[in-house]
């Protein structure tokens, strides 16, 4: 592992941190309501196009910096934990949406379809080119843990979403192409993350939904950092 792979990969986080808060803000609406075309702060309408979505910093507070330190910090443990590998271009890419749902699911409890299809797409097709041995194991381990979380889903009084599910269900496939221990991993980490959550709500009584998104994205990056 080398220094230089570290710091180059941690500077792609910053800047590719530094465009989220204003993606991440246009998204955030709700269920079956189309992007904002103005900001939700001052009602200031975005330009239309890519210049409306490519903005870098925090705009009125929106977002604050935090997505820039966040993801320099996991592309270096990225970078270090991986080292020089085809790999690891393709989690720094992959980590653009995956961030993106994390902070779409906790500022509205939503795991948009079409940017988990991003995240799958950007992650399973090189994956799948780089070990083409691997894609029905990685397909078995996403149909299972899919099955299973419609399953939990389905059942009264769960907490899991129809995004949860499919974000599951993806991660698992993503993950399958490491194996079952990264997988088993990824959830561990996710219903760890969660529990110690929603006991910390019940102390404070605060009564709210939990996203269960950002835990199961945490739980990738320490299963496709450490396993
Ligand atoms: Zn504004």
């Amino acid at each position: 592992m080398s220094s230089q792979l570290v710091i180059l990969s941690m500077l792609f986080g910053a800047t590719a941190g530094a465009f989220l808060p204003r993606i991440a803000h246009r998204l955030t609406v709700p269920f079956g309501s189309p992007a904002r075309s103005a900001c939700g702060r001052c009602g200031r309408a975005y330009p239309s196009g890519a210049a409306g979505w490519l903005h870098t910093g925090p705009a009125c507070g929106v977002g604050g910096h935090w997505p820039t330190v966040t993801f320099a910090v996991i592309a270096g443990a990225l970078a270090a934990a991986l080292g020089p590998v085809p790999q690891l271009p393709v989690h720094l890419l992959a980590a653009i949406p995956g961030l993106l749902l994390a902070m779409i699911d906790l500022g509205c409890l939503r795991l948009p379809d079409r940017l988990v299809g991003v995240f799958v797409l950007v992650g399973g097709i090189p994956l799948a080119l780089l070990a083409p041995d691997r894609i029905v194991p990685a397909l078995a381990a996403g149909l299972l843990v899919g099955a299973a979380y419609l399953a939990i889903a389905l059942l009264p009084g769960h907490g899991l979403g129809l995004g949860d599910v499919k974000l599951g269900a993806a991660l698992a496939f993503l993950l399958g192409f490491a194996g079952w221990p990264a997988v088993a991993v990824c959830l561990g980490t996710a219903h760890l993350l969660n529990g110690v959550v929603a006991a910390w709500l019940l102390v404070t009584r605060k009564g709210r939904p939990i996203p269960f998104g950002p835990a199961l994205l945490a739980g990738f990056l320490l299963a496709a950092t450490t396993v």
